[in-house]
């Protein structure tokens, strides 16, 4: 299939509904302030280049946002449906490369979209640091471990900080996809 067929998918992509999957998929239960998380926010006009790009007002804060505030999406040269047609493609597990030729992008710009995409939409904010004391929400002991606690101590070591490393960057994806910070 010629690369131009292709290059006017982009171009039958509703910006408006764009938009509103954005909406829909960070602020379900309506915009919420990004800064400090109130609910009172009022709608304040478009965008001035990106006519379905709504912009609010906090009446908490009086913080200004939009659409986009605190997103992977926000502030990058590539516009808003051409991430939206990342998405089914990354889906279907298309390699970047193949996501490239599809679009008609660099490979590394495709590259660098779905690496910011698997973090999660709304991942802009550095990780968290732990202070003080943390709590852990969730134990995950290994089957053959159960009720020999002597094995699991003289395995120990490497193990187990691998094991709380790989639950803590899921943690950390969980936390990071969810469409508010809740
Ligand atoms: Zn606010």
């Amino acid at each position: 299939m010629a690369a131009s067929d292709l290059i006017n998918l982009s171009g039958l992509i509703d910006d408006a509904k764009c938009f509103a999957l954005v909406r829909q998929h960070r602020w379900p239960e309506g915009a919420c302030c990004p800064v400090c998380d109130s609910g009172a926010v009022i709608r304040d006009g478009y965008d001035d280049t990106q006519p379905y790009r709504q912009r609010y007002r906090c009446k908490a804060c009086a913080g200004r946002f939009d659409d986009l505030t605190g997103t992977v999406l926000a502030g990058h040269h590539q516009p808003l449906r051409v991430w939206v047609l990342c998405l089914p493609f990354m889906g279907l597990n298309l390699s970047n490369r193949q996501i490239a030729l599809e679009l008609g992008l660099d490979a590394s710009d495709v590259q660098a979209m779905t690496e910011q995409l698997r973090r999660g939409l709304v991942a802009k904010t550095p990780p968290v640091e732990l202070t003080g004391e943390v709590e852990v929400d969730e134990v995950y002991v290994v089957a053959g471990h159960k009720g020999q606690p002597a094995a699991v101590a003289k395995r120990g070591g490497s193990d187990a900080i691998a094991s709380w490393q790989a639950r803590r960057a899921a943690a950390r994806w969980r936390r990071t996809s969810r469409p508010s910070s809740g």
